[in-house]
């Protein structure tokens, strides 16, 4: 670990602990205080080192535990005592998981970090479950966004969005798919444009429902689905059709215990 370092920005990866990078193992394993969030999965709590201390700062939808602010506050309050302090995020520290306002906070308090990069959803989901985010004949772009908006920000750009080969990932979009549809289409996307939504990918409780763009609100609404849940739009969804004999669903090591080789541990 990096001299004068007290807080390292770490990502998690999309669920399964077999996708936490080495670098993050690491870091873990000899964090003081780790701050966590609710999108860690639990397989990946119970591999922290016993003495380090557990501070949960979740934010699901509706249940604040700590606004922003006060996380912000706890990681220069902690790093000043001269602890390790690990924050440790879902995904990518940097993709929708506001650790570049915590970054922010850090810099302007003057605390050295360092920023573990982590597996985002996008990524890590769509490939688990067999879509090929970029897949040369049907895709020349692939772009992330969120389905949830901070009151007063600004709409999307549907028209953008529904350009032609491009494959679009909505993050926290399920309460807003029904909108998200209708946008794309009202702005020239197909209805039979395939799209997807993954529940709890790379995890024992993955699921995946596919259809339409037109389709999918209803079909998601049917299959009560949980959080968290990822949407790829786009004709890459459908070559999931194809591979999805020869793949394992829900994964099949989601949470390898030991294993052999490289699979990182945390003590
Ligand atoms: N920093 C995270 C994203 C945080 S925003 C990352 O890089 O992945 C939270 C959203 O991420 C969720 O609402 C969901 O849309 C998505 N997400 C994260 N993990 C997921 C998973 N295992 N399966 C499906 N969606 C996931």
């Amino acid at each position: 670990m990096k001299k004068g370092v007290h807080v390292w920005l770490v990502g998690a990866g999309p669920g399964d602990p077999g996708l936490l990078t080495l670098k993050a193992a690491r870091v873990l394993g000899a964090a003081d205080v780790v701050v966590h969030d609710h999108l860690v999965a639990p397989e990946i709590l119970a591999r922290l080192p016993r003495r380090a201390e557990r501070i949960y700062a979740g934010k699901q939808r509706g249940r604040h535990t700590m606004t922003q602010d006060e996380i912000n506050r706890l990681l220069v309050r902690l790093a000043r005592r001269g602890k390790r302090v690990v924050r440790l995020k879902g995904g990518d520290p940097f993709i929708f998981g506001r650790g570049g306002e915590e970054a922010l906070a850090l810099a302007r308090a003057g605390i050295a970090f360092e920023v573990v990069p982590g597996i985002t959803a996008a990524s890590g989901v769509a490939a688990a479950v067999g879509i090929p985010l970029t897949h040369r004949d049907l895709a020349q772009a692939c772009v992330l966004v969120t389905g949830s908006r901070r009151k007063g920000a600004p709409d999307l750009d549907w028209q953008g969005l529904a350009r032609p080969g491009q494959t679009i990932v909505v993050y926290m979009g399920l309460a807003g798919l029904e909108r998200v549809s209708r946008e794309l289409m009202a702005h020239g996307l197909s209805p039979r444009t395939p799209a997807a939504i993954i529940q709890q990918g790379t995890t024992a409780g993955q699921r995946v429902v596919a259809g339409t763009l037109a389709g999918l609100p209803r079909l998601a609404a049917a299959a009560r689905l949980r959080a968290p849940t990822l949407i790829v739009i786009g004709r890459v969804v459908r070559l999931r059709r194809e591979f999805v004999r020869f793949m394992p669903s829900p994964p099949a090591n989601p949470a390898p215990a030991r294993a052999p080789g490289i699979a990182p541990r945390v003590r």
